[in-house]
């Protein structure tokens, strides 16, 4: 399928302005995610409809802890990243484009397929997941415009470096995301990640002046990205440009991938790092990959009552009341929640 979203330059090379990388590239090559070819002049998605994964997840599991809470979420996601990512947790489907020549592999669905199955499953949500969005962007915009006129959400769990301008054609569709801020170190995003930490940032700021609902995640890994100084300036950036009300996600790292010598991350990192991020001003901040442990569950930041409770991606006691605590009547931030 043709891509959206590039230019035609001369001698048959053309611009991809999907991310911003900004592939420059000529006949027959690729771009770096390698699922997007300059066939003759042409750009084409090698991707479109060629789903490696589809799941009824539930929706705590993207995580997304203030969208429709307790619901389904229709995943999908087909092969290939713009990042490099040496600590991957998809890699053999994110980067397998890259390391393994080219492979593209998925099944052919139709967006109609894809709304069709989350609508047999009760999903009141599909979320673009797994690996990248923005590399299967074409089936991400088709797909999510038709889940609208179905009254379907669309969330993307994403590195956010779409340009601006795919920003703003898909949001009138993107209900909410889980974006990854992976460190707030530009040497982090460059060796560890092959990305500029600066166009993350951009996104986040664009995402939340277009009305689109943020959670943030950031895995923390051993050494690093876990330095406090570096954490306080991250969560004071959520504070300051994306607002109190961003859920910022911590989440504990495992060796993976080309991520190898460092050990998972110890509980006590995930604790501080909670604690910098409410001490910061964030109204809810949760640990991840924990399962059991306190930060798990939402508590009201006006009066501090336990709302939600947590096992891992499952709730087993909501008592939020039509979005409000049910002891303060303070407003509890999200979407249906
Ligand atoms: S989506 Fe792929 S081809 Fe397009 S700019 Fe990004 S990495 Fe390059």
């Amino acid at each position: 399928m043709e891509a959206y979203l590039y230019e035609l330059l001369e001698n048959k090379k053309v611009r991809c302005n999907l991310c911003n990388h900004r592939c420059f590239i000529k006949e027959g090559k690729r771009g770096i995610c390698g699922v997007r070819e300059n066939q003759n002049g042409i750009l084409k998605s090698l991707v479109y409809g060629r789903l490696i994964a589809q799941h009824v997840d539930p929706i705590e599991k993207k995580p997304l802890y203030h969208v429709l809470p307790g619901s389904l979420s229709y995943s999908i996601a087909t092969v290939g990243c713009n990042f490099k990512c040496r600590f991957c947790q998809n890699a053999d489907i994110a980067q397998l484009p890259a390391d393994h020549k080219g492979m593209i592999v998925g099944d052919l669905y139709s967006p109609q397929d894809v709304v069709s199955a989350a609508q047999q499953a009760n999903c009141r949500s599909i979320a673009y997941t797994y690996t990248e969005p923005t590399v299967f962007f074409e089936t991400a915009y088709d797909t999510a415009k038709l889940a609208h006129e179905k009254g379907i959400r669309n969330v993307f769990v994403t590195n956010g470096y779409m340009t601006s301008e795919a920003l703003h054609m898909i949001s009138p569709y993107l209900d909410a995301a889980n974006v990854d801020l992976k460190a707030f170190n530009d040497n982090f995003y460059k060796e560890q990640c092959s990305a500029k930490r600066k166009h993350v940032m951009d996104t986040l700021r664009l995402m939340k002046s277009l009305g689109i609902f943020l959670e943030v995640t950031t895995l923390l890994i051993p050494t690093l990205n876990d330095n406090k100084g570096e954490l306080q300036q991250l969560a004071s950036f959520i504070v300051d440009s994306l607002g109190p009300e961003t859920p910022w996600h911590i989440s504990r790292f495992h060796p993976t991938y080309k991520l190898t010598d460092r050990p998972s991350t110890p509980a006590e990192s995930i604790h501080q790092a909670r604690r910098i991020g409410l001490d910061a001003g964030l109204r809810y901040v949760y640990s991840g990959n924990l399962p059991g442990d306190e930060g798990e569950n939402t508590f009201c930041y006006s009066c501090g009552k336990h709302l939600i409770e947590r096992w891992g991606y499952h709730i087993s006691k909501n008592v939020i009341s039509k979005g409000k605590c049910p002891k303060c009547d303070a407003t509890i931030d999200g979407i249906g929640i």
